[in-house]
């Protein structure tokens, strides 16, 4: 009797999950659990958790749609808490496991919870698939030592030479072991929140594999706001100027392969056009940072970067607090990193302004900006996150970001964001400093570079 113990980590869909149908194939019982990883949670030295409220919130929501599309077909999921090096060994000798299946891993963490479970089961045959990628890892043009400097020398190669696997159908019956106990998402208090925080926390959508193919499904064939991605993909506010896919990307509810294979169809029934080749090329993008993430391993953490830049940064806790908490007096940054700390979402082009303001204005370390960002986004993805960080302070210009608060219109993002700009007309909200405005901060500082800007702001709105 094969008896195979499927292990949920950052893969939380039964759509398109090559561990899930090889357990199924390869074994004539099934056992399936989640670990929640307590040190997901702690505190960190920058004062600040290393996950937030809305990642736990959004995390717990996709865990038990998960649970709950499990049990529609028969199967309970064991959902653990605490180390999983301690809580999977409990999991295989209760059950008599020989073998554990799962998504490969590859950054240092992931890899150092796999690698630890690993040791104590040496008896155990583990058995791990690739799944985060459009392209599959064993099927792009380079080896992962050699993926390129740039995105443009990975992209074209890659497009032309490889094409996303079909997916995996969705299972029909689990083969579950009989008897199995059924266990809860563990209560936010073992971690340390607070019920407040909980009851406030509101992630910008909803977690779990079936709002994330609703969501897919909603953005395509429902709205065909799809068709007009391309044009509207630069915006802040809002659910309906890009996918938001990102979120459901990062646990695995929706698998990228998915994605690629509805707009392809969406090209044959509705419309092929820039945008719908731009979504794809996001995806290729993404694929090309956990590609490089791969290649350059723990120097994608490091202030010092995979480049080995030596830049002195000032690293002021008090500025950097404010940036945090969106009172840094600029409208554009504040609203931005408002809207990040309540909903654990910002748009794209927030993302690359707070970036470019905290490294290049204020003059603090790019990883402090990154580990805020993935205590918060609950569309945290390890690549995606520091690698674009990367990129803002080393890789790319200077992004002004008053000069942007007038090229997007951001006029009613920030009235929405900040409450006591809310009354201010168009010309004032992205300039309040130049105005008597009382109950919001004053610029960190302005800068003789931000000049032209403000006088075409004056000049446009005045
Ligand atoms: P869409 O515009 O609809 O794009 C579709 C998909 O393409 C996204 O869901 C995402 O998976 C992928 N994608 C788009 N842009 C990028 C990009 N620049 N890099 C990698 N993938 C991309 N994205 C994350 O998924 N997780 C992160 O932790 C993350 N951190 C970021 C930090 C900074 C400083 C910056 C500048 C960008 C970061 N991004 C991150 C990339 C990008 O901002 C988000 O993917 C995007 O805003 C998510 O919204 P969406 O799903 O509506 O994107």
């Amino acid at each position: 009797m094969k008896r195979g113990l499927v292990w949920f980590k950052n893969d939380l869909r039964l759509h398109d999950n090559e561990s899930l149908c090889q357990a199924i194939s390869q074994c004539d019982e099934l056992v399936f659990c989640f670990c929640v990883e307590q040190d997901l949670f702690q505190n960190l030295d920058l004062g600040f958790r290393k996950a937030d409220i809305n990642r736990f919130k959004f995390l717990e929501q996709s865990v038990l749609t998960l649970k709950k599309n499990l049990e529609f077909l028969g199967a309970p999921l064991i959902i653990c808490s605490g180390i999983a090096a301690e809580q999977i060994p409990k999991i295989v000798n209760e059950y008599n496991i020989n073998f554990i299946f799962g998504e490969e891993e590859y950054a240092s963490e992931e890899l150092k919870i796999v690698v630890d479970v690993q040791d104590q089961l040496p008896k155990i045959d583990f058995q791990f698939y690739w799944g985060k990628t459009l392209y599959h890892k064993d099927d792009i043009p380079f080896e992962i030592e050699n993926i390129p400097l740039t995105s443009k020398a990975y992209r074209i190669p890659a497009s032309k030479e490889s094409t996303p696997r079909v997916v995996f159908k969705t299972p029909t019956a689990l083969n579950a072991v009989a008897n199995v106990k059924n266990t809860n998402f563990p209560s936010y208090k073992l971690f340390g929140f607070s019920e407040e925080e909980y009851n406030n926390a509101i992630p910008f959508v909803e977690g779990g594999e079936d709002a994330g193919l609703e969501r897919l499904h909603y953005y395509t064939f429902e709205s065909e706001l799809l068709t007009g991605y391309r044009w509207t993909r630069n915006r802040s506010e809002g659910l309906d100027y890009s996918s938001k896919f990102s979120p459901y990307l990062a646990l695995g509810c929706i698998s990228p392969r998915e994605i690629y294979w509805v707009v392809k169809k969406y090209e044959e029934r509705i419309k092929k056009n820039q945008s719908t080749w731009w979504l794809v090329f996001e995806l290729v993008w993404r694929d090309y940072f956990t590609f490089k993430g791969m290649r350059f391993g723990d120097k994608i953490f490091k202030t010092e970067g995979f480049k080995n830049k030596d830049v002195a940064f000032e690293n002021n806790e008090t500025i950097f607090n404010r940036w945090c908490d969106g009172n840094t007096g600029i409208p554009f940054i504040d609203a931005h990193m408002r809207q990040l700390n309540k909903v654990g979402f910002m748009s794209n082009r927030g993302r690359v302004n707070c970036a470019s303001y905290l490294v290049h204005d204020l003059k603090i370390d790019w990883t402090w900006g990154a580990a805020y960002f993935e205590s918060k986004l609950i569309d945290y993805y390890v690549s995606a996150n520091w690698l674009n960080w990367h990129v803002q302070a080393y890789e790319i210009y200077y992004t002004n970001p008053v000069n942007q608060s007038n090229k997007y219109k951001a006029q009613e993002f920030i009235r929405t964001w900040i409450p006591e700009l809310s009354d201010l007309n168009n010309l004032q909200v992205l300039i309040p400093w130049e105005y008597d405005i009382t109950n919001y901060p004053k610029p960190i500082e302005l800068y003789r570079k931000w000049e032209r800007s403000i006088n075409k702001i004056k000049k446009d709105l005045g």
